[in-house]
């Protein structure tokens, strides 16, 4: 499964944390990030994450983008609901565009632990299907 993990500035070491803990996992699968949060958690797992540019410069659009060709299977999103983002606007995006396209979205820590373990228990299976579709 591709992966896209991103964390606002006040939720990045609660990403770490959750990578760490959740490496054994993560591993199994194709890993993306926007440019900080993917850079912190490679060197806090030593996991391979394909980087995008960071959330305010794009990155959120460039997951986005993937989204829409059908090249992401979730979005784990740990979001700082108290802190004013500039690129606002990006984010709502990206979060509509998983809406639109069925992707599913965890968006604080609590849903990430539910997520990944129903990524490990084969509940996001159907994903494959739909590629193999694609194809
Ligand atoms: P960053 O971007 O990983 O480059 O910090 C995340 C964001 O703020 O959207």
């Amino acid at each position: 499964m591709k992966i896209a993990l991103v964390a606002h500035d006040k939720k990045k070491e609660a990403i770490i944390q959750f990578s760490i803990s959740y490496a054994p996992i993560l591993k199994k699968h194709e890993l993306f990030a926007t440019g900080t949060t993917g850079k912190k958690i490679n060197e806090a797992t030593g996991l391979p994450i394909t980087r995008f540019l960071s959330g305010p410069l794009g990155g959120d659009q460039q997951i986005g983008a993937k989204i829409a060709t059908n090249e992401m299977d979730m979005v784990i999103f740990f979001r700082d609901p108290l802190t004013s983002q500039p690129h606002e606007p990006d984010i709502s995006a990206l979060m509509r565009l998983c809406d639109v396209h069925q992707i599913p979205l965890v968006t604080n820590l609590a849903g990430a632990e539910v997520m990944i373990r129903a990524l490990e228990a084969g509940f996001f299976d159907w994903r494959n299907l739909l590629k193999n579709e694609d194809n």
